[in-house]
């Protein structure tokens, strides 16, 4: 079986047979996703300085969103609560038996968020959120009465400005939705007038953010966890942060050292300074229905991945350079060619890429492709999924340094199919990791955290109640 590489100095997708224009336009294409460990340890200083930048004044571009979830869960904590997940590819709805002893049982049921939701009048789809609630006490039999409402936290992740555990207003949409009446509105307020026009006796007592509900979960289970993070539709992170370093924080008093930050990393490098864009990354941000929004995002999140890719071998296309220079419909197609398939591509180890060839001529209808031309498409989503794992490096690799670690090591929890499906991301990153960081990358620990949103939104329920 052949190794994926984990750095651009691995072997990346050899070509049997190409011609002299193709490769020199292969090694030109290399050189422009390439990120040397000098860069790599330059974008993440910066993401340092901009991260305290957000920490000391509000509306920076890592906006560092104070969550309100102060203290850090024991594991101990027990009770019955409700949450909704909403920011994802479904909407989730569950229902989170804390046991203590840093066990949990979740009862959940998956709806889907038509396009008509998420770009129709926002309080259609708070409406249609209200209904889900409903859906599903019955569905599952839960008894939740006016005199004693079960709580629910609200897993909402998109920027959001919060000013208490359980308010925060809308400052963007991102990751496709558009719902026009949601932008500075209090999202708790709008999900509970829609459960309260709906006579579904439930309270929304928390919101947080995927990434918040992530770091909940997984520190719930490992004390000694540090980050969590999301690497799926889109991306981010949230970590603990002492409360006397959120300088932006001023009419705040507790008794608690710490408080769950939300970095929201995703807009990184909004101004372009650090970031290295090729002409295919402007192509994909300015095609975006959020223009020079969500940098970092665009660069690693399965929602743009298979774009940039797209991007990359159009333009060999269009230079006959593959496919004997035809596309088909499907590959002409905004967002089809789809970050899945670049899991499938880079796993494939036959020696004629069979599994690649029915990507390309069955799922995308090219009507034959070369074996060459299979190596180029290999090659190609090599190269952009290195950058993106070597990026979400760049960014943990800052936290990490913010954050004191002790000798003993950390735990990091991950979130999100691309960090699950795609095939050594996470070598990948912890790599690029020990390139950062030296010999005490080795001390870290990535961990998968699947559901973190759903446990986490209770366990926001219950520490603020
Ligand atoms: P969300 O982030 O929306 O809660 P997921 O974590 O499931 O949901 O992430 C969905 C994203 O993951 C999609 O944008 C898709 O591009 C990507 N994805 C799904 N399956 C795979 C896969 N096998 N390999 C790589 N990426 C995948
Ligand atoms: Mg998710």
């Amino acid at each position: 079986m052949t190794p994926i590489p984990l750095t651009f100095t691995d072997k990346l997708q050899e070509f049997n047979d190409c011609s002299e224009s193709h490769k020199s336009a292969i090694d030109e294409i290399t050189k422009e996703f390439e990120i040397n460990t000098d860069k790599l340890k330059k974008i993440s200083e910066h993401f340092r300085n901009e991260m305290n930048k957000g920490l000391e004044k509000h509306g920076q571009t890592v906006a560092m969103v104070p969550s309100y979830v102060t203290g850090i869960p024991t594991g101990k904590e027990v009770g019955t609560f409700l949450a909704l997940d909403l920011g994802g590819t479904n909407l989730r709805m569950c229902q989170v038996n804390l046991e203590g002893d840093g066990k949990v049982s979740v009862r959940q049921q998956k709806y889907k968020v038509s396009d008509s939701l998420k770009n129709g009048e926002a309080r259609h789809l708070f409406d249609y959120l209200a209904d889900c609630v409903d859906k599903f006490l019955s569905e599952f039999n839960i008894s939740s009465s006016a005199e004693d409402k079960l709580k629910l936290g609200f897993t909402f992740s998109f920027p959001v400005d919060q000013t208490a555990i359980n308010k925060g207003s809308l400052i963007y949409w991102t990751k496709g939705y558009t719902a026009p009446g949601a932008v500075g509105k209090d999202v708790v307020f709008m999900l509970q007038d829609s459960l309260n026009r709906k006579v579904v006796p439930v309270e929304v007592t928390a919101l947080v953010n995927d990434t918040v509900g992530t770091l909940l979960a997984h520190a719930y289970k490992h004390s000694n966890t540090l980050l969590g993070v999301i690497l799926g539709t889109g991306t981010n992170g949230a970590y603990f942060e002492k409360i006397s370093n959120i300088k932006k924080l001023k009419s705040f008093s507790s008794n608690a050292d710490h408080m769950v930050i939300n970095i929201e990393w995703g807009a990184f490098d909004n101004e372009r300074k650090v970031l290295p864009l090729t002409m295919f990354d402007n192509k994909l941000d300015r095609k975006s229905n959020n223009p020079r929004k969500q940098a970092l995002e665009k660069f690693i999140s399965g929602m743009y991945l298979g774009e940039i890719a797209r991007n990359v071998l159009l333009n060999l296309i269009d230079r006959t350079l593959l496919f004997d220079g035809f596309s088909s419909k499907d590959l002409n197609n905004q967002y089809y060619f789809e970050t899945e398939y670049m899991s499938t591509i880079e796993a494939d180890d036959t020696n004629t890429l069979e599994k690649t060839k029915r990507i390309l001529e069955e799922s995308l209808n090219l009507p034959s492709t070369t074996l060459t031309d299979r190596q180029i498409v290999k090659r190609v989503c090599q190269l952009v999924g290195l950058r993106a794992a070597r990026l979400s490096a760049a960014a943990l690799s800052a936290v990490i340094s913010q954050c004191n670690v002790p000798e003993s090591g950390c735990n990091i929890g991950i979130d999100g199919s691309l960090f699950l499906f795609y095939p050594s991301f996470k070598e990948r990153i912890k790599r690029a990791l020990k390139e950062c960081l030296g010999p005490n990358a080795d001390k870290i620990e990535l961990d998968l955290a699947p559901d973190g949103s759903g446990v986490g939104a209770a366990l926001a329920a219950m520490l603020s109640a």
